[in-house]
């Protein structure tokens, strides 16, 4: 009997997001694709950007941020207006006035937006305003808010814990499964091991992307900038991502003047818009010598 066949559904930790178990997902590591007003995220499919400011700190900020990145070809806006910081004292989001300015910036560019939710208390709110809800890394167990996100029904980011086995990921993108979600988006965004900040803030684990690509058929994401921690290590990190078979990147952009000592939220890893053009004409040459594989 084959490993597959060994397998009982019954008695897997997670069974309708797990690859050996759809038989329409058997060839080729091929993944579902999961459309966002109208962006596919998804094998087969150009590979998505989202980009945006770590925190949504004004309008001008994330204005001038959501022009750029159209204007580069970015296929998404990310922002956060609810921030999960580690001090309480730290800068906490604009909250819906945040959410308000995201919705400026969608209207203006076109790009669909994502935002985190915090609290199961705000999924309302942030689904008011965002097209994809992202999970924390830090809300990963969170298993009430995962339960609700799937009976909510909206596409959903789920971040890996910093902390968390690939088991543990997929067991909590199964919660959302469960509650008849399936438009989930996995995103690895670094882990934490000995590093700890001597020379990256977290370490990006490429592999768990071909690690995911066999156990679910969900499409994944990687997040460079909170990976590393260090803008001067994005450009690379975002091409060997997807050189590993990541899905679509996340990526954190600053002004193109702005102070980073002023931001007030991750300003030390964001990237600025002349360095993510960059990296848009170099994935634009990868991805043209690959489609053509
Ligand atoms: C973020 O994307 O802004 C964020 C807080 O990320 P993470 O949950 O991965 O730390
Ligand atoms: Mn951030």
């Amino acid at each position: 009997m084959s490993e597959r066949e060994n397998l009982s559904r019954s008695d897997h930790p997670y069974r309708l997001i797990n690859r050996a178990f759809h038989p329409e997902f058997q060839d080729n590591l091929q993944s579902m694709t999961v459309t966002v007003a109208g962006v596919r995220i998804g094998s087969e499919e150009k590979p998505v950007i989202i980009a945006g400011p770590c925190a949504v700190e004004s309008r001008e900020q994330t204005l001038e941020i959501a022009r750029a990145v159209k204007e580069m070809g970015a296929n998404m806006l990310r922002g956060g207006a609810f921030k999960p910081r580690t001090s309480p004292y730290d800068f906490q989001g604009l909250g819906e006035k945040g959410l308000e300015i995201l919705a400026l910036a969608r209207e203006e560019t076109g790009l669909p937006i994502i935002s985190e939710v915090l609290d199961v208390r705000l999924i309302e709110l942030v689904g008011q305003y965002a097209d994809v809800l992202q999970i924390g890394s830090r809300s990963m167990r969170n298993f009430p808010l995962l339960v609700e996100l799937g009976k909510y029904g909206k596409p959903v980011l789920l971040k890996r814990d910093m902390a968390a086995t690939l088991h543990e990921w997929l067991c909590a993108a199964e919660y959302i499964a469960v509650e008849g979600n399936m438009d989930i988006i996995l995103c690895e965004r670094g882990i934490r091991t000995f590093t700890i900040q001597e020379y990256s803030r977290f370490t990006i684990d490429l592999s768990v992307i071909k690690g995911a690509m066999e156990k679910t058929f969900l499409p994944i994401v990687v997040d460079p900038s909170h990976a590393t921690g260090n803008p001067a290590m994005v450009p690379a990190a975002s091409l060997a991502a997807l050189e590993f078979g990541a899905h679509a990147l996340l990526i954190e952009i600053i002004g193109q003047h702005t102070d980073r000592s002023t931001i007030k939220c991750d300003g030390h890893q964001g990237i600025r818009p002349t360095v993510f053009r960059q990296i848009m004409i170099d994935i634009e040459h990868w991805w043209n010598i690959k489609s053509r594989e």
